[in-house]
């Protein structure tokens, strides 16, 4: 049987869409929220919920100082029949590689949600949105392209003389504690496969 970071994770328009409206809305700041989900054929069928009372700033967003929050969000994704898999969080105008503070982060958040057997897996997800925006001189027509290999997902919105440059990436974490020297996690590269029967109807679909 294969164990979950192994299984694909299934992302659907509708997620794409979740998470890529938090991100722009706040495009100054951070912007973080709960990934829900449920086990689906051989794979992961992903879920996107903003947590619009997170603590953003330029280079960071927490939810840490209010372990409490957990469980509130535990009650969120629970209440739509989900299981709690993990957290995505934006890098406005950066790449999504996970910074030091995001692997300790996300290694708090881990213990947090043990100690309070809020985890629905072993293993959890951690999604990092790029989004950079883009002025264009010439004038779109809306255009998404986009580009997806088994560890990425790269696209790109025009839409006017604007426009966004997207990529997303995913890792699965697994804390292990080494003696004196605090928590180092086991880490693992989601594997993604886009939906990509549903799209706005708005948008001209062009497969890179
Ligand atoms: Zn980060």
């Amino acid at each position: 049987m294969k164990l979950i970071y192994e299984k694909p994770i299934f992302i659907d328009f509708a997620w794409l869409i979740s998470v890529l409206s938090s991100s722009m809305e706040c495009y100054n700041d951070e912007c973080m929220g709960l990934l829900g989900g449920e086990l689906r054929g051989n794979g992961l069928q992903l879920f996107a919920t903003p947590l619009l009372t997170a603590e953003r700033g330029h280079d960071t967003v927490h939810y840490n100082n209010h372990p409490d929050k957990f469980e509130l969000s535990k009650e969120v994704i629970n209440s739509l029949g989900l299981n709690v898999v993990g957290c995505y969080h934006s890098h406005p105008n950066d790449s999504p590689t996970p910074s030091d503070d995001d692997i300790l982060c996300s290694i708090l958040e881990h213990i947090t949600l043990d100690s309070q057997d809020i985890s629905s897996f072993d293993w959890r997800l951690e999604m990092i949105i790029g989004i950079s925006k883009i002025d264009y001189k010439y004038n779109f027509n809306p255009t998404f392209s986009f580009k997806t290999d088994d560890y990425s997902i790269t696209g790109k919105i025009k839409h006017g003389h604007n426009g966004w440059n997207i990529n997303i990436k995913g890792h699965w974490i697994q804390p292990v504690e080494l003696l004196d020297e605090g928590y180092y996690p086991n880490r693992q590269p989601a594997i993604f496969e886009l939906k990509t029967k549903k799209f706005p109807s708005a948008w001209i679909w062009i497969s890179e």
